[in-house]
């Protein structure tokens, strides 16, 4: 490791805590289910190196959510962590319902029924959560179950209006698996009446993050944000990208939406798999851009479900999702249903250190710079300065302050080497932010003198250790102190 890059590594956490491990900047998503939803194991994870948790409302009931929802907030209060909740809605997903001893598996050939009527599926029946569909699809059509797994094909629509498919690439079917009809428009809104049902919980819950499946343009996103308006929530929205119809509105899309998700799973049954790594690029740069945090989902570390090492393949996926620049990698069935959640987790964070303590970690390119046609042309320049005279400096942390989250997005999309630690007066951003690339905040609630706020928020971080005599720290903030304008301060402080 060249000296020049040692230099910026540091810890993730005060001494105090016991934990004193060199921090990733790349965060680490992780979905909880049975195999990680006790207080202990998800404090394993957060330890092995987990900023947010991945709620999905596909599965499990509110009260399994509740319990979980009740560990990760202890963690915070009890441990010096600010781990995020990220509640994902199912939105208009078709699936399966409860299969016989949750597996059924089906060769080609296979004739099977499904029907909307509610059943335990077998070779004889399986039931489908969707109404409509022997209305919706016609003789030919392709069915798709589990991310395109296991492939069937429509070849009889009977009087029952149940649909008999013909298996054209077997598998192992389970409970609650999701159908994809590539062939087929569905007739479904973009938030059910079971989201609807869910985000009310959602909402009462305070979870930081929602995630909206199946975006298809800009105005679910609109709908979403009414509903949360109406509840005065905090909580902010991820427009999940899993769908062609999203792609053609992708400008719109981001623009409306906190944040983005490349649901590499859907989308790779929706779309020819072979487009995924362009589009994946193209969206991590274009939300990069836009300051939005940006995660790579589905599939990153799938074989470790049952083994403890990855593929190469795999390992190779988590370290160009990290070159690109994303700011979070996400694991879904291998959390929470593998055999090793926190060996996959303890795995992925080595993968993520490994590219970013190189020379070839992610650099922003310069034609990503602020654009003078944007309303926030002037913080975001001197957001971008001060990146840029961290980098000059090699400063040894990078210190920014926020109320509506902005500008530590800001500085965390120009993925500053130096350490970047943001402080902000609402809690709720002290969790969200955990999600964007880089960020470590603080809550912090005084109005003095700038200098006082600079001084102050400089001796919270050298007494959690994270800076210490002699070193160079940058400060953004906004003067005069009292009337809360954006970012259009930078302060160069010697640490004594
Ligand atoms: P999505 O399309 O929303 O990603 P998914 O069914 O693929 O839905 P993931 O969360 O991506 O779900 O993967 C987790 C896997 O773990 C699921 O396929 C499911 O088999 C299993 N699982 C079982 N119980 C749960 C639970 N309570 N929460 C999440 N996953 C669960
Ligand atoms: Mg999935
Ligand atoms: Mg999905």
């Amino acid at each position: 490791m060249s000296k020049n890059i040692s230099k910026y590594l540091h810890q993730q956490m005060d001494k105090e805590a016991g934990i004193n491990h060199v921090a990733h900047r790349t965060k680490i998503v992780a979905t909880v289910g049975p195999a990680c939803d006790s207080y202990d194991q998800l404090l394993a994870l957060v330890k092995a190196g987990v900023n947010v948790f991945r709620l999905n409302f596909s599965h499990g009931s509110h009260e399994d959510k509740g319990k979980i929802i009740e560990h990760i907030r202890n963690i915070n209060k009890t441990q010096p962590y600010n781990i995020s909740i990220l509640a994902d809605l199912q939105g208009p997903k078709l699936r399966v319902g409860e299969i016989e001893n949750n597996a059924l598996p089906v060769v080609e050939g296979d004739i099977l029924t499904f029907t909307n009527e509610k059943c335990v599926g077998t070779l004889e029946k399986i039931y489908v959560s969707y109404p409509n569909l022997s209305e919706d699809v016609v003789v030919g059509n392709v069915i798709m179950i589990d991310d395109g797994k296991i492939e069937v094909k429509v070849v009889e629509i009977t009087k029952e209006k149940n649909v008999k498919v013909v298996v054209t690439l077997g598998g192992l079917i389970s409970s609650k698996k999701g159908i994809n009809l590539p062939d087929t428009k569905i007739s479904l809104p973009a938030l059910t009446e079971k989201d609807l049902i869910d985000l009310a919980f959602i909402i009462e819950q305070k979870c930081d993050w929602v995630a909206l499946s199946f975006v298809r343009s800009v105005d679910d996103i609109i709908l979403l944000r009414k509903k949360l308006n109406e509840k005065e929530s905090k909580t902010k929205i991820i427009a999940k990208i899993e769908k062609p119809e999203a792609l053609v509105n992708i400008r719109d899309i981001i623009i409306e939406s906190d944040a983005i998700m490349i649901a590499r799973g859907d989308l790779g049954v929706e779309l020819p798999v072979e487009k995924i790594p362009l589009i994946q690029r193209d969206l991590i740069r274009k939300c990069i851009h836009r300051a939005k945090p940006v995660i790579v989902a589905t599939q990153m570390m799938e074989s470790m479900i049952d083994r403890v090492k990855p593929n190469r393949s795999e390992i190779t996926d988590v370290a160009n999702a990290v070159l690109e620049g994303a700011d979070a990698v996400m694991l879904s069935g291998e959390t929470a249903a593998g055999n090793h959640p926190t060996l996959v987790v303890e795995t992925m964070r080595k993968i993520i250190l490994q590219v970013e303590h190189t020379e070839y970690r992610y650099n922003r390119e310069e034609d990503l710079k602020p654009q003078s046609h944007s309303p926030s042309f002037i913080s975001d320049a001197v957001c971008y300065n001060a990146c840029k005279i961290a980098h000059d400096l090699k400063a040894d942390a990078l210190i920014g302050m926020t109320q509506s989250g902005y500008t530590g997005f800001m500085l965390s999309s120009y993925r500053p080497k130096s350490p970047l630690f943001i402080f902000s007066k609402e809690k709720a951003l002290i969790n969200q932010l955990s999600l964007s690339w880089g960020v470590r905040a603080f809550y912090y609630n005084e109005e003095e003198s700038v200098d006082d706020i600079i001084s102050d928020q400089i001796n919270i971080l050298k007494e959690r250790g994270f800076i210490e005599k002699d070193h160079v720290v940058i400060n953004t903030g906004s003067t005069p102190v009292d009337q809360h304008l954006p970012t259009n301060m930078i302060k160069v402080t010697k640490v004594d």
